[in-house]
């Protein structure tokens, strides 16, 4: 992997965390819960030479990741920033490093560090995806449809994504809700379209009725088998591996470098959904990206159910080579308003990568009318 360039240091005067409440525009039921709206927490950094602006990936509950948008919002407003104000604060890669400092919270981290750097990208007029070597300049749009109750709904929902334009559709699944289920999608989508289910760690190793649900996903012929087992059970996913001819993809436990080397030594992961949240920012899932380039490891993006303003910042990951799968990029778009364009898949199916400086986009000062700011000015 190439060295990342340096980029000039700007001056930063203060950070302002906002939080914004947003309506989805279509509800999305997991195993954990239906979400018909967002509360998104942003991150921005006021430098003399640029503003910047990052989305964090928390949500509202602890049910995906144990960060949340309150605990994001301390973390930030208690460390992270005095960490910075302390340190390299105008220059992401070294904040980056500086930010280690304080253990966990990589989505809190990665919503600073991408803020520093936005600014920094804009101050030259480069883009973050030209920055970070991304080789493509559209990529595919990948649905994630929910779990429905009625199976007639996931096969309505499967129809309206695929005539969005949807390039993959990746079904959220849970015990007694996923073999039958898939088995109609295949039956409805045909052998053509790409399938993935996320289980979200809903199933259980110790369960037969579960590994016999599993096993049967194996006719489907999906793409990859999202997260079936609990995030801690690494042991138990390598086993089921080996059990399955269907690849086991993993989400939730791979937050770092150094997890993703432990779950691909004990044969857990055979394919890896990147989210640059997760993993602490968009310098690690560069790192990440590489690292899996090394290994042979199928890899692609996924999402967190982002605003216009973080599938931006997606997509210059997603523009990185060699990516197996479509990024999470829902062509039906999520939100009514958006906060920024929603990058939605053109007449050729496929979404632009932002070549403007920065991430590409900046949020709509409407829709941020009456957004809770907590400012933290330069000490
Ligand atoms: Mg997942």
């Amino acid at each position: 992997m190439s060295l990342l360039e340096p980029l000039p240091p700007v001056t930063v005067d203060a950070v302002e965390l906002i939080t914004v409440h947003l309506p989805l525009a279509t509800p999305l039921t997991s195993v954990a819960a239906t979400r018909r709206e967002r509360p998104v927490l942003l991150v921005h950094v006021i430098a003399r030479e640029a503003e910047g602006w990052a989305e964090c990936v928390a949500e509202a509950t602890p049910a995906y990741h144990p960060e949340t948008v309150a605990t994001a919002t301390d973390v930030l407003r208690d460390h992270l920033v005095p960490l910075a104000w302390a340190g390299p604060t105008g220059d992401g890669p070294a904040l980056h490093e500086a930010l280690t400092a304080v253990r966990g919270h990589p989505m809190a981290k990665a919503a600073l560090e991408l803020a520093v750097l936005d600014a920094q990208l804009r101050a030259v007029g480069r883009s973050l995806a030209g920055w970070l070597g991304a080789t493509e300049a559209a990529v595919p749009a990948g649905a994630a449809l929910g779990l429905h109750a009625d199976p007639v709904a996931l096969l309505a929902e499967a129809d309206a994504a695929l005539a969005a334009g949807a390039a993959r559709l990746r079904v959220k699944i849970a015990p007694g809700r996923a073999a039958d289920p898939l088995r109609a999608l295949r039956e409805h989508v045909g052998d053509d379209v790409l399938l993935q289910a996320d289980a979200n760690g809903s199933f259980r190793a110790e369960d037969p009725d579960h590994l016999a649900e599993l096993a049967a996903l194996d006719e489907v012929g999906l793409a990859c088998l999202e997260q079936p087992l609990a995030p801690e059970d690494l042991t138990g996913t390598a086993r089921l591996a080996r059990r399955l001819t269907t690849p086991i993809c993993l989400d939730e436990p791979i937050t770092s470098l150094g997890a993703l080397e432990a779950a691909v030594a004990l044969g857990a992961c055979g394919v890896l959904c990147l989210k640059p949240g997760r993993v602490g920012g968009w310098i690690a899932a560069r790192a990440v990206h590489a690292r899996c380039a090394e290994l042979g490891l199928p890899v692609w993006v996924g999402g967190m159910l982002e605003t216009g303003l973080g599938r931006a910042a997606n997509l210059a990951v997603a523009a990185l080579p060699g990516m197996a799968l479509p990024p999470d990029l829902d062509p039906r778009g999520r939100f009514a308003p958006d906060l920024a364009d929603p990058c939605l898949p053109g007449a050729d199916g496929l979404v632009a990568v932002p070549t403007g400086p920065g991430i590409g986009a900046v949020p709509d000062p409407a829709v941020l009318a009456g957004a809770a700011v907590t400012r933290c000015p330069r000490p």
